[in-house]
């Protein structure tokens, strides 16, 4: 008998055993058993011979009429050539260079035979080339395993095709011990779902689909229930750890700041408010992600969260993905804070803090200054980029860290920032993106926060249209791009454009994946060409500024400055204006090469516009062809400004592995039969289920087989993955 964690070469003799380490990192007995049918073929696509049709991959079981040799005429080397018969009709294989075929191709044996159906010669025969053989013998055995109503089709290498894997897969069963089941049957009782055993053999050796269908459900549920419970148990461990309690202060500085707001809260901005201040208040630290649109205000949000803990006498952090985004954050906080944010200045607020802007380019000296009143407590709020984290910068009493754009950060840099609290505590953390994400991804990618919504935005956001911009089909359209953007200037608004590429000698873009290369190789177009081109031509007489990443850190913070204050008409950018940046009397959002970028990079992008009293209009400027993959994304983010549904779209238009990478990926473990698009409300209730047993049994003490499952199925390089897309 065998278990799960016996050696495959104590059941299916160590050659096969050596390939399936190799070929598919299949080591033990249940490697094999979790190594599932990509797909099942009913029997009718095995066999006859009459229904093959050229260019087809197909098996098919028949006899050996014949098989002989003879050496080529053209060339070296050998060439045999076999009939096969079905029962009704027959077909010819070649070999090339098989002297000893003959030998074991002997007329009378059963063989099932796979290949690619080809037509050779003035009749237009068909024929396998080269195809691969399985012998029969005669062995009733394999002959019924091999006509069964439906054979698994098994991710396969050409040493070890799908066959070989079936008949593996046989012989393991044929002696296995019954799996323990690491699903407690309470678990499987409420969903109804199969025990392991039951799963296992239905997905391997089923022959009715909805069976199979049955065993696949609860076999997602393992994969489900994997990540999930990581993810609760890390949203467990921080949880358990004590917080920096910031409890709400009656005349404090968020009541002040509330009163001076020149606007009134959303009602999203008021829920999430009181949420955010009931946590803060709390013993155990908050862990939340604010999704919320572009424009939709998240950072007041952030800032009244920051003023309650300033409140309780600590310290808040704000991190920011760019330079440039965090110095906006600095201007834009203190313009909001106005006296409050100046302590220490003439006519300051009695209960002033003081803001320290913290980033790599800054003078040594700024940056000496900035760190002291961080360590001393004299900034109680403190803005930066990762180089807050790399600087090893200490607080007096840090209680909170906003992650602003939390695509751009990974889970060891908010650890990194958790560190920094005194006392072993654990400061709050909110992490605020703009990138809708689809409930399923939310739940496993984010599955380690709390995750709240801003779905609406404040009053008085203008419209924003968006139009594909053709190139290809339509030439004398860009002609026409450059006039718009100049009557807008005209009329005293602003635009970017913006380019996948700095140009000069860079050899990569700044930030845009190439997606498709359907430009044909050409290069993508880049800022430092296109730009005095504008000048030079369809944009003369406009004021044109450049900005990218290569730009020195301060020489960034004087163009977006000149562009906020209205001297700058026209910004030719690459992506370092993505996030977050707020000139609202920009209006035109022109992007060059838009296949190059991703969805919910064109969505960001297209954000900048529309954020004042005018409309704003986006052209995604192109020359994929109609119909390509490219195209299809510039057409969804045309079709539709609801980020969350954009979202959806853009899971189902992009390969799901894209957005589950590392999970997926790798061949021995991760996960094989989970969907984040079709397995929404499973990923729900196992998120459910792990929640409430870790909270039991946190340690998975009690159920050894669960946490085995979690360590097998997303061993540490997966479960580092997760939340870091
Ligand atoms: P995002 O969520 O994209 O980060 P911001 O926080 O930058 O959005 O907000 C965009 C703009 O909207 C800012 O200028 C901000 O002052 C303004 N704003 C925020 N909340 C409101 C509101 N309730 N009413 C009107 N304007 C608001
Ligand atoms: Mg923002």
């Amino acid at each position: 008998m065998a278990g799960v964690d016996d050696s495959l070469d104590r059941v299916i003799g160590a050659k096969t055993a050596k390939l399936l380490a190799e070929q598919l990192d299949v080591r033990t007995v249940g490697d094999l058993l979790r190594h599932y049918p990509r797909r099942y073929a009913d029997q009718g696509q095995l066999t006859p011979i009459a229904s093959l049709t050229p260019g087809e991959d197909v098996t098919v079981v028949a006899e050996i009429r014949s098989c002989s040799s003879r050496p080529m005429q053209q060339r070296k080397g050998t060439i045999q050539q076999a009939v096969i018969f079905d029962g009704s009709r027959t077909l010819n294989l070649t070999f090339f260079n098989q002297q000893r075929l003959p030998k074991v191709l002997v007329p009378g044996r059963q063989a099932l035979f796979a290949g690619r159906v080809t037509v050779y010669g003035k009749q237009r025969a068909l024929q396998l080339t080269h195809p691969r053989y399985q012998l029969l013998d005669g062995d009733a055995d394999k002959l019924a395993e091999f006509s069964r109503a439906l054979i698994p089709v098994y991710p396969a290498t050409k040493d070890l095709p799908s066959w070989t894997i079936q008949l593996c897969l046989r012989q393991v069963f044929d002696v296995l011990d019954e799996p323990a089941d690491p699903l407690p049957a309470q678990l499987r009782a409420l969903h109804r779902l199969l025990t392991l055993d039951a799963a296992l053999r239905a997905v391997h050796r089923s022959d009715d689909r909805a069976e199979i269908a049955v065993a696949q459900r609860r076999l997602k549920w393992d994969e489900a229930m994997a990540v999930q419970l990581t993810l609760a148990r890390r949203r467990q461990q921080v949880m358990r750890r004590p917080a920096p309690a910031c409890p709400r202060r009656d005349g404090g500085l968020a009541a002040a700041f509330d009163a001076t707001l020149p606007f009134t809260l959303t009602a999203g901005q008021r829920q999430v408010g009181e949420l955010l201040s009931d946590e803060l208040a709390g013993a155990h630290p908050m862990n939340r992600l604010l999704q919320g649109e572009v424009g939709s205000g998240k950072t007041v949000v952030a800032l009244r969260a920051m003023l309650q803990v300033l409140d309780a006498g600590r310290q808040a952090v704000l991190l920011a993905p760019t330079e440039v985004l965090a110095a906006q954050h600095a201007r834009s906080l203190r313009a909001m804070l106005g006296d409050y944010g100046r302590a220490g200045e003439l006519g300051s607020a009695e209960q002033a803090t003081r803001i320290a802007l913290l980033t790599g380019s800054l003078p040594a000296r700024s940056r000496k200054q900035a760190l002291l009143d961080a360590a001393s407590g004299a900034a109680g709020i403190v803005i930066g980029t990762h180089a807050l984290i790399q600087d090893r910068v200490s607080f007096a009493d840090l209680g909170l860290v906003v992650v602003d754009e939390q695509h751009r950060f990974g889970v060891e840099q908010r650890d990194a920032l958790r560190a920094r609290a005194v006392d072993g505590t654990s400061p709050h953390v909110l992490v605020m993106t703009a990138t809708p994400i689809p409930r399923t991804v939310a739940m496993t990618v984010y599955g380690d926060l709390e995750v709240s919504a801003l779905r609406e935005l404040p009053l008085g956001r203008s419209p924003i249209s968006t139009t594909v911009v053709p190139v290809g089909e339509k030439p004398c359209w860009l002609e026409r791009v450059w006039r718009r953007i100049a009557e807008e200037v005209a009329s005293g608004r602003q635009a970017y454009v913006v380019c996948p590429r700095i140009g000069g000698d860079d050899a990569a873009g700044e930030d845009a994946a190439s997606e498709d290369g359907e430009d044909g190789g050409r290069a993508p177009l880049a800022v430092l060409d296109l730009a005095p081109q504008l000048e030079q031509g369809p944009l003369a007489g406009l004021r044109l500024g450049v900005l990218h990443g290569r730009l020195p850190g301060n020489e960034k913070d004087v163009v977006m400055q000149s562009f906020t204050a209205g001297e700058i008409d026209v910004l030719v950018a690459t992506t370092v204006v993505e996030v977050g940046v707020d000139v609202p009397n920009a209006t035109v959002m022109v992007i060059m090469d838009a296949q190059r970028f991703g969805v919910s990079q064109l969505h960001q992008l297209r954000g900048r516009v529309g954020r004042g009293a005018h409309p704003g209009l986006c052209l995604l400027v192109t020359d994929s062809p109609e119909g390509t993959p490219g195209r299809e994304r510039l057409d969804a983010v045309a079709a539709t400004t609801d980020g969350f549904e954009l979202a959806q779209r853009d899971l189902e238009l992009r390969r799901e592995g894209d957005v589950l990478g590392a999970l997926q990926s790798g061949r021995r473990s991760g996960l094989k039969l989970l969907s984040l698009l079709r397995d929404a409300d499973l990923i729900g209730q196992a998120r459910q289920a792990a929640q409430q047993l870790v909270e039991t049994d946190p340690e998975l003490t009690e159920h050894p087989a669960l946490a085995r499952l979690a360590a097998d199925l997303l061993d540490d390089q997966r479960a580092q993955f997760l939340q870091k897309v």
